[in-house]
């Protein structure tokens, strides 16, 4: 409790503890199935009532974007972050309300091009802190500490201070784990990401391999750790279509990403669009669309390029872009029986609840 008080001393400046004290706001309630109903998420431009979130993308890449102005032939920054604003006006015109921008320092996250295209278009945008990539696997990747302790320091200090000099702060902790079974420096991440999960109240979103069944070994880390399973979500789970795979971690109380459906679409594809799309109505059916995320883990900047300077990584992303979701997803899981309030849910329901930071730690 200690730790929880010095974290709204230190952070009653940027109005969270006032937010959260604020009179006729919902008392926070026990982490059930759907997670805390009320509360504050941290966005890049303050803390913000979660009820304003509203349709959230919960695994994108925008704060990436300056890295794709090397290839981008119009003009310098500002003509790149206009036309970058112009087509996120699009996207909240299209209803989309919150993105979630899952590129924490080692993906090239520039956090005053977030805050800018933020307060340019009026999406509401959560910046994440983490690590991406482990060395030895990707060599030339830093890390600011290989030690659980020095790592979570590291990410506490991106949610309770602000991120590379700026007072913006991370409202969402992101592990990348490209291994099937995490690697010795991956699970030093893991523990390190409970460790400021634990000491902030923020989620964790893990990026898995779901065709390892990668879930099931990060899961022994992150138990060992004693970490809520309800604040962790397995992202790009629909990679795999186990119903065992995705009920055994459901179960367990996890959440499950399901963010790279439009790579179904392609010639071949395994699991095909329909199948990924079928194993979220099943999941529905089976009473867990409380578990259950929609996303696209595009790469903003990409969709910014004329299409001769996109490489492989722009080139997967779907032609509509962050867009993909609503236009193609959401229409074909009504068509195949989801339900509009299941929809509901995944879309808004489970982000509002899990931005939330938790008060519960
Ligand atoms: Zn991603």
């Amino acid at each position: 409790m200690l730790r929880r008080r010095d974290f709204l001393k230190r952070t009653a400046a940027t109005g969270i503890a006032a937010a959260i004290s604020r009179p006729g706001l919902a008392a926070p309630q026990t982490a059930g199935v759907h997670g805390p109903r009320a509360g504050i998420a941290q966005t890049v431009l303050g803390p913000l009532d979660v009820s304003k979130l509203g349709y959230t993308l919960p695994h994108e890449h925008i704060g990436d974007g300056p890295f794709f102005l090397g290839k981008w032939s119009k003009g310098g920054r500002a003509a790149f972050t206009a036309e970058a604003v112009e087509k996120l006006k699009q996207m909240r015109a299209a209803g989309i309300d919150t993105i979630v921008d899952l590129t924490p320092y080692d993906v090239g996250r520039d956090i005053r091009f977030l805050e800018e295209v933020s307060h340019k278009s009026g999406l509401h945008m959560i910046a994440a802190t983490g690590q991406r990539f482990f060395p030895p696997q990707y060599p030339g990747v830093s890390m600011p500490s290989r030690t659980v302790e020095g790592l979570a320091e590291f990410f506490i200090k991106e949610i309770e201070q602000g991120i590379d000099g700026t007072d913006i702060k991370a409202g969402v902790i992101k592990i990348g784990v490209i291994s099937g079974q995490p690697t010795e420096l991956e699970a030093t991440g893991l523990r390190a990401a409970v460790r400021a999960s634990k000491a902030t109240g923020l989620p964790i979103r893990i990026h898995t391999d779901a065709a390892k069944r990668a879930g099931v070994s990060d899961a022994v880390i992150l138990e060992e750790a004693d970490m809520d399973p309800s604040r962790v979500s397995f992202d790009h789970s629909d990679g795999i279509d186990d119903m065992d795979y995705f009920l055994g971690l459901v179960r367990r109380g996890y959440c499950l990403g399901m963010d790279h459906v439009h790579r179904g679409t392609a010639a071949n594809a395994s699991p095909s669009f329909e199948r990924r799309a079928e194993c979220i109505k099943l999941l529905a059916e089976a009473g867990f669309a409380g578990k259950i995320f929609l996303s696209q883990d595009a790469e903003f900047g990409g969709s910014l390029l004329a299409e001769d300077a996109k490489d492989f990584r722009s080139k997967l992303d779907p032609a509509d872009g962050m867009l993909f979701t609503a236009r193609k997803l959401i229409p074909h899981l009504k068509q195949i029986g989801v339900s509009d309030g299941d929809i509901h849910t995944m879309t808004v329901e489970n982000p509002r609840s899990f931005f939330a930071i938790s008060q519960h730690r």
